[in-house]
């Protein structure tokens, strides 16, 4: 495949995790994402999310505007059902992912939302995935049922392009000639795709295989490829569910897949956290509990050492600068080139910095260099 054709999405030095409402999909730890197809009522949501919780989930999904095949079936509480995610994410602790249906729903999702979901029947849909791109949150990406992996990447691009970089991409099944699964999970392409992009893969068992008692396996087998975490149907009562009541766990069955998953997990140098069971620990000692803070903490501690050895770096550079300078009897401080330095910088610097944070860090930086020059070579003057 050319990936010349998805530059943003190919890239392989970027950060390879994206955070959802402070939970990070793509690292050691898997992700499992679990709740209702539909969110329904504001117990059948509580307890499924209680659920999810105990199971070992760290972020919350359910369907408020409901991408139906027919149109005379539920279509979802609208913002209702958006009101009810935030509102229980929040008692239970859980980030929240939900689905937007329409370029002109991105903003409203948004509001309620730690991350939008595109589905499977949007993904070819450019505005909405721009919409989803402008709004600056992460963006949960389903694969089409019947996209290839180029034009799944397309669409990853389409909303990284849109100044978005956060994107999740998540394998769901695919359409084949057979009918006795609902799709068919396409676990090669968890692996490819893994191999293709630097973009977290999640998985779908459920829409993939449409059948509860399948659903374990092919979580299973979609960890074992590689898959960063997985996407759950589940719900208090499946048989009362107003949608796609065939596939989704009841809380015991989820909790049996975190398990198995759990143990799997060590095998391929992964985890999956612990369950957290009902009512206890407050939101921060959840966070150590699953790991995340651990795991964030990790990454700072690595993006510090890359600044340690960066400033190392610019004192030996600036060292052998002053020596050559030294050697020609030319000034070793110029004020010119402190300020291009500055405009530089300011130029290409991305934020989240602010030009005043940006130019205290400069003015730092060439203060620090200049003692320390002194301290190892006892030399004078200002080194920019
Ligand atoms: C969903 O996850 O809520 C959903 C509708 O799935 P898909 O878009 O993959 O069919
Ligand atoms: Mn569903």
């Amino acid at each position: 495949m050319n990936t010349d054709a998805f530059p943003l999405a190919a890239r392989h030095d970027r950060d390879p995790i994206v955070e959802i409402g402070g939970v990070a999909v793509g690292g050691r730890e898997l992700v499992l994402v679990a709740g209702p197809c539909s969110v329904e009522s504001e117990a059948q949501l509580r307890a499924a999310a209680q659920a999810a919780r105990s199971a070992g989930a760290s972020i919350l999904r359910g369907g408020a505007y409901k991408p139906r095949t027919s149109p005379y079936a539920f279509q979802g509480l609208g913002e209702a059902g958006l009101e009810l995610l935030r509102a229980i994410g929040e008692e239970t602790g859980l980030a929240v992912v939900t689905e937007a249906l329409e370029p002109g729903q991105v903003a409203l999702v948004a509001r309620y939302a730690d991350a939008i979901q595109i589905g499977s029947r949007s993904m070819h849909v450019a505005p909405l995935l721009r919409a989803a791109g402008e709004s600056g949150l992460p963006v949960l990406l389903k694969r089409g049922m019947s996209a290839t992996l180029e034009e799944f990447l397309l669409a990853a691009e389409t909303v990284m392009l849109a100044g978005n970089d956060n994107v999740v991409l998540c394998e769901r099944g695919i359409r084949t000639f057979d009918t006795y699964t609902r799709n068919c999970l396409d676990v090669g392409a968890i692996s490819a795709l893994k191999r293709l992009t630097r973009l977290p893969v999640l998985a779908d068992p459920s829409h993939a295989t449409g059948r509860r008692e399948l659903v374990t396996d092919a979580a299973l087998a979609a960890v074992a490829a590689g898959a960063d975490g997985l996407l759950v149907e589940a719900h208090p009562d499946p048989a009362s569910a107003r949608s796609d009541a065939d596939q989704q766990l009841e809380p015991s069955e989820l909790a049996d897949l975190a398990e198995r998953v759990r143990r799997l997990a060590p095998a391929l140098d992964r985890a999956l956290p612990g369950p957290v069971p009902r009512g206890e620990a407050a939101p921060a000692e959840a966070a150590e509990l699953d790991g995340v803070v651990r795991q964030l903490r990790e990454q700072i501690s690595d993006n510090d050492r890359r600044i340690v050895d960066a400033i190392n770096a610019r004192i030996e550079l600036v060292a052998r600068m002053h020596t050559y300078k030294a050697a020609r009897g030319l000034p070793l401080y110029d004020r010119r080139r402190e300020d291009a330095l500055r405009r530089e910088l300011r130029g290409s610097n991305a934020g989240p910095l602010s030009s005043e944070g940006l130019d205290q860090l400069v003015t730092e930086l060439l203060e620090l260099t200049r003692r320390e020059l002194a301290r190892a070579y006892g030399r004078p003057g200002r080194a920019a």
